[in-house]
């Protein structure tokens, strides 16, 4: 059994404490997060000032291994998504949304899910397992390589965002230490404000995240009330939304953040109604919360229905006219299935169309 430790995996202090006992001294950590981070170099032996025996050692007892792709398409609109392995059945995919001023890496967290909201295709295939923190993690370097990072060049993913497929605060374990990464001056340095996790509403988690991280906080609300976000995010009927939005008001408190983004999937003549976005405003009126919604991306055998244009506007409108922040997320990516709650990640089905079975064995 390979028993290396993938170094993707470990947070500055854990690379530190690994890096010392393993006989070497503190700052050739900070010599191997350089190249990792800022010089995007993968290969022990290209970090050519690091001593020699270090580098054999570290060959020994290291590595930096990525995720495998599996498959990788491009959508009409520069939206690209990439399908990479997990392990011989299963694959997971992350998607980079290009935009003129920015660009997001949306990132999975686990393999499959276990909340089984009734409108997300994630949750069709049920759940399989956690991401380590590594595979995380390697999302990132990754995409960031495949887009043509280069020493001393700019890196293309300037933001990221936990809204790939699985819970993240289902994977507390894994997910803490990759955002960790994700900020470090050291790694890849990005701001609190630039990585956004997004969550179906872990009333206890996102306490405990209050605790240890200062991410920016997305919630998947899709609904004004109690009974009907019941039957579309099953979790309300553990953590209701009064709860749910206390933990939010708690977060911002504990993080200084500014404000929570709710997340609203716009489901035609379920919640869509100018009644309910009144009812939404109620909730959220005077609050640090902005209101963005998604216009519903169908997947086959779903019964939902995305709303018309001029009933998302007219939501949009209620809220604005009650102070509510609120914007309508446009849909990238939708031709290659790259959209939210599209991703599916399984080999079968269209994927092993295309690829042969030879792919996963
Ligand atoms: N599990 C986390 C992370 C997923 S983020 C969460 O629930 O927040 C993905 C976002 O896309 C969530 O807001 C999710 O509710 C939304 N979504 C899921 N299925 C969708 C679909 N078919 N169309 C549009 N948005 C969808």
């Amino acid at each position: 059994m390979d028993t290396r430790v993938n170094l993707l995996g470990l947070p500055p202090p854990e690379l530190e404490a690994w890096v010392q006992a393993a006989g070497s001294r503190p700052f050739r950590a900070r010599q191997l997060q350089h190249w990792l981070y800022k010089r995007g170099v993968a290969d022990f032996d290209a970090m050519t000032d690091l001593a020699k025996d270090f580098r054999a050692q570290l060959g020994a007892q290291a590595e930096v291994k990525l995720p495998e792709i599996v498959l990788a398409r491009q959508s009409e609109d520069g939206t690209r998504k990439w399908l990479l392995r997990a392990d011989a059945s299963q694959a997971f995919e992350m998607v980079f949304i290009p935009e003129t001023d920015r660009g997001t890496l949306c990132i999975s967290s686990q393999v499959g899910c276990v909340l089984d909201c009734t409108f997300c295709s994630t949750a069709q295939q049920g759940f399989n397992r956690n991401l380590t923190t590594a595979e995380i993690v390697g999302q990132v370097w990754l995409a960031n390589r495949e887009l043509g990072f280069e020493p001393g060049g700019e890196r293309r993913v300037t933001n990221v965002v936990f809204m790939g497929m699985g819970e993240p605060l289902a994977n507390f374990r894994n997910v803490v230490p990759a955002t960790q990464i994700l900020l470090h001056d050291a790694c890849f340095d990005l701001s609190r404000r630039r990585v956004t996790l997004s969550t179906s509403g872990l009333v206890p988690q996102i306490y405990k995240l209050a605790e240890v991280s200062n991410v920016a906080l997305a919630v998947s609300l899709h609904a004004p009330d109690d009974k009907l976000r019941d039957t579309l995010v099953p979790i309300n009927r553990v953590h209701p939304i009064a709860e749910l939005l206390e933990a939010c008001w708690h977060y911002l408190d504990e993080q200084n953040g500014r404000s929570v983004t709710f997340e609203y999937v716009m489901l035609d003549g379920v919640n869509d109604s100018p009644a309910q976005a009144r009812a939404l405003s109620q909730l959220l009126a005077g609050r640090p919360a902005k209101v963005n919604m998604i216009p519903f991306n169908p997947f086959p055998g779903t019964r939902y229905r995305r709303s018309s244009d001029a009933a998302i506007w007219r939501f949009r409108d209620e809220l604005l006219q009650r102070g509510v922040m609120a914007t309508v997320r446009r849909t990238r990516g939708e031709d290659i299935d790259a959209a939210c709650g599209q991703l599916v990640g399984r080999v079968q089905d269209r994927t092993t169309a295309r690829l042969g079975a030879r792919a996963f064995t």
